[in-house]
């Protein structure tokens, strides 16, 4: 079986689904690759954050970028609803960071000082202790304030993936381990299948590393491990996302999450799992009498410098990369200004600081 498409996107995740449903959006024939359960998925273990105030310091295009993407979401959200029937479960109201020492306090602030000199103002700003408790009530004495910014959010991850895959012709179960390129015509065969396409994106999270080259890109992403733990359903503890805690739409509350660097392990660790457990407990006391439900771990997809890879191949035109460790964030930005413009042939200036030639310069350096 042959099929011919405008696009073939390698890699089911968020970023895959995201950009294959943008571009299927703006009219274009589109097949989605996935490998399957087997694989790494960073798509279906994450914690659900749409979120802004600390991403990009040190890297204002990714702050821009970041930014555009939040901005995008409701439209994101809106038209796969429209199309689908799925609520991805999208809530904007801003969100908090919590301290839990002055100390904390007087480094949250620092970096929001510095976020906004890098990148311009967006309305973030550090709520002192007694303003926090106006917004939320039951915080434990321990918290000494929080960072605000009011356009972050956070969604169902599961719920966005659904809704993506919903409409595109999605392939799960084929590992794609060979692709024949020359410029503008792309080949991938998975069993007795074969795709054909002028255009090809690798986004295949932790796959993509060994993908990459066969079509002339460079895309050192490795795991880093993150944990996390959901309760039960609870009555309603507070209206705002934070970075270490949110209650879904279900009223299960999610704690996270942590970062370790354990090679392409997944399993939870104790010793993990108190540390979030007690951080929450610290800033929710009432969290003490909650059951746990359930709890895991996942691999985040990381660059060298954790920023994202965006990249046509200079050697076969037609070909690009797409990774980054905030995959429901930066949906919007990916279905809605990414997957166009790889439609269109040409990547962005805007999107030129993110190509992986920055390792190399790091490496001269
Ligand atoms: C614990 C944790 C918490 C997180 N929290 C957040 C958050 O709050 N907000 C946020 O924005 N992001 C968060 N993330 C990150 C987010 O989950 C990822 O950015 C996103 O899922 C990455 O999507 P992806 O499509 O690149 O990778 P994945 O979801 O890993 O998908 C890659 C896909 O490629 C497929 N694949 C691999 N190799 C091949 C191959 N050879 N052939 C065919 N298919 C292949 C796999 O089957 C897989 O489905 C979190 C991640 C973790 C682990």
């Amino acid at each position: 079986m042959t099929e011919t498409h405008d696009l073939i996107v390698i890699g089911g995740g968020l970023v895959g689904g995201a950009i294959a449903w943008g571009a299927q959006a703006k009219g274009a024939s589109v097949v989605l690759l996935d490998e399957g359960d087997i694989a790494y998925r960073a798509a279906r273990g994450n914690f659900g954050l749409v979120w802004v105030q600390s991403k990009g310091a040190g890297m204002p295009p990714y702050a821009q970028w970041t930014r555009q993407s939040a901005a995008l979401w409701p439209d994101l959200a809106a038209r796969l609803h429209a199309a689908t029937g799925t609520d991805t479960a999208l809530h904007q109201p801003g969100g908090l960071a919590f301290c839990l020492s002055d100390e904390e306090f007087d480094q949250r602030a620092a970096l929001i000082h510095r976020m906004h000199n890098e990148s311009g103002d967006i309305g973030t700003r550090m709520v002192s202790r007694e303003e926090v408790r106006t917004m939320v009530s039951g915080l434990g004495d321990e918290v000494t304030g929080a960072s605000f910014c009011p356009i972050d959010g956070h969604a169902s991850p599961l719920h966005l993936l659904k809704a993506l895959h919903q409409t595109l012709t999605y392939r799960p179960n084929r590992k794609v381990s060979h692709i024949d390129a020359r410029p503008g015509l792309f080949t991938v065969r998975t069993g007795e299948e074969t795709y054909i396409a002028p255009r090809i994106v690798i986004a295949a999270g932790l796959g993509s590393r060994d993908l990459a080259p066969m079509v002339g890109l460079h895309m050192p992403v490795s795991p880093l491990q993150g944990q996390i733990i959901v309760t039960e359903r609870m009555r309603k503890l507070i209206d705002y996302p934070t970075h270490v805690l949110r209650q879904t739409d279900e009223g299960t509350v999610m704690l996270g999450d942590s970062q370790e660097d354990v090679g392409f392990d997944i399993t939870t660790k104790v010793a993990v799992l108190k540390q979030i457990a007690d951080r929450n407990t610290r800033i929710f006391p009432a969290l003490k009498d909650a059951s746990i439900i359930r709890m895991w771990a996942a691999l985040r997809v990381m660059s060298p410098d954790g920023f994202p890879i965006y990249e046509q191949s200079e050697r076969f035109p037609g070909a690009f990369a797409a990774t980054c460790h905030s995959g429901v964030t930066l949906a919007g930005a990916h279905a809605l200004a990414l997957a166009p413009a790889i439609l269109g042939g040409t990547l962005p200036d805007a999107l030129s600081p993110f190509a992986s030639t920055r390792f190399n310069q790091t490496a001269v350096a």
